[in-house]
Formats: C-alpha cells, structure tokens, sequence
C-alpha cells in the first residue's frame, strides 16, 4: 500500500532548471582551501546546478575522517556568496538539521544508513516540519523499496513538498564489480509507484572506482532518471573519503561531454 506524495516539480526550488539536475561536488569537506577550490570550478561549468559536500560523514568503521562538523557551514556560506551555486550536506539527526536551517543550507540529504532507520528519519522529518526545505533521500542500504518510500512518506506527512529519491545502490551480498550494487528494477518500481516523484542517480557511491563513472552516469539516464549526483574533489588523490571514486572537476566535465543526454546550456 502507497499513498500518494504530494510532491513539487524540480523547478518549484531551481527555477532556471531546464537540463537534467547535476549535483557535484567532493565527498567530503576537508580544508576551506580545497571546499573553495573545488566550487570556484565546479561553477565554471554551467551543467552544475547544486554543490555538495558532506561535514558530517559516516564511516563504516571508527577512526576514519567523520568529516569537518559544523565548521564546514561557514565555508558553505562562504561557497554560495561566491558562487552563486546553493549548497547541499547530508544530515543523519535532529542537531545537523537545525543547524543547516540556521546556515540556509539550500538542500539537505538523508544518507542510505539513514534511511535504513526509521526513527532517525522522523526525528529529522520532525525538526523540518513547517519548512519548505528540499530534501533528498538516498534509498537504504538494503534493496528494500518500502523502506525508502516510508522515508519519503515521513519527509511528506511533516509538510516537505520539495522531495528527490536518490539511488546510491545497494550493499551487494557476494562479489560484485561496483561497490554498490545498481538496482534499476528497484528505481522502475518506485517511479511506478511514485510517478511524480524525480529521481536522481548516484553513480559515485553505486562505482566505488572512478573508471565505471560514466557507464553509470549513462545507464541512470537511460532509465529515465531526472538528474546525477557525483563526487569531485580539486586533488582526488589525496581526498579523506572516498578517494577511488571522486574526479576532478576537469574530469568531470569530460563525463559530462560524453554523455548522450541533450543539455540546453552547456
Ligand atoms: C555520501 O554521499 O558521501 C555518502 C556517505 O553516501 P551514502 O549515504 O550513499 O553512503
Ligand atoms: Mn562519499
């Protein structure tokens, strides 16, 4: 059983959208230096419509690099001043939502551990209540179609009209080329379910290596997928997370080039 999401068109939050949504940026904000760096170029690239970069990260393991914190909303601020591009982090409880609203964090995500929990997510549905916010949900780490509808469904019993699916792939259970599993069967059933809602792909946390970006990136918008989000980061070699999978933003431009897709403004 569904019900139905009353949900905005892409273009109710990015009015000049006309192209498919790009999302870019590296996976996670390490110095203000290499956040800047990193949008100043991205911006140059006008198929850019949203900067990302994750401040609050969670790791597998501990003692990994969980990201800068609340710091990284300064230089978020920073980034939007002098871009013009809005900015996006995820947010995995009640604190990180309030403080983006206070920063104006323009997108805010909820990661595929996240979403794999219900409680986190109506903690963070809670706080949003009453906002316009937009809001992408990342689907669970588990192929659980149900799972990342009820997210949704939390996100839009609590007001939020500004909705995106995005789909990261999922943990794969034996060996497996990508280091998240693609399930496109999974994303045909919720646009059946949900079709007015926009789906994005995520093909960086779907590849793990840099090299399948664009089979991805191409197949997403083959299945009729409304946009992409993809790590880049000014010097990926030496990046804190996610180093195998993020380009620069050179790179990422070539990406872009070799994708059939129509882009009005490129
Ligand atoms: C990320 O976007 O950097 C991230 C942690 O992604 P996911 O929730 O898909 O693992
Ligand atoms: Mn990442």
């Amino acid at each position: 059983m569904v019900a139905e999401l009353d949900i905005m068109p892409i273009s109710h939050w990015l009015p000049n959208i006309d192209n498919p949504l790009l999302i870019a940026g590296p996976c996670s904000l390490e110095t203000e230096e290499q956040a800047l760096a990193t949008a100043h170029e991205l911006a140059k690239d006008k198929r850019v419509f949203v900067y990302r970069g994750g401040i609050w990260k969670p790791r597998t393991r501990p003692g990994s690099f969980e990201g800068v914190g609340s710091i990284g909303l300064e230089w978020m601020k920073r980034i939007k001043e002098e871009t013009g591009l809005p900015v996006g982090t995820e947010v995995a409880n009640a604190q990180h939502v309030e403080e983006c609203l206070k920063a104006g964090v323009d997108v805010m995500w909820i990661g595929a551990r996240s979403t794999a929990s219900p409680f986190t997510v109506q903690e963070i549905a809670d706080v949003l209540k009453g906002t316009d916010q937009t809001v992408m949900v990342k689907n669970p780490v588990n192929p659980d179609v149900q799972l990342w509808i009820g997210a949704l469904e939390r996100l839009n019993q609590a007001g939020i009209k500004n909705l995106v699916a995005i789909h990261r792939g999922f943990t794969p259970f034996r060996e497996s080329k990508y280091r998240n599993y693609p399930s496109w069967k999974t994303v045909i059933e919720l646009k059946r379910l949900l079709p007015n809602l926009p789906i994005i792909g995520d093909p960086s946390h779907i590849a793990g290596k840099r090299e399948y970006l664009l089979e991805i990136s191409q197949k997403a918008f083959d299945m009729g997928l409304d946009g992409l989000m993809l790590e880049s980061h000014i010097d990926p070699s030496c990046a804190l997370s996610d180093k195998a999978q993020q380009v620069t933003p050179a790179d990422l431009g070539k990406i872009l080039d070799a994708l059939v897709i129509k882009y009005a403004s490129s």
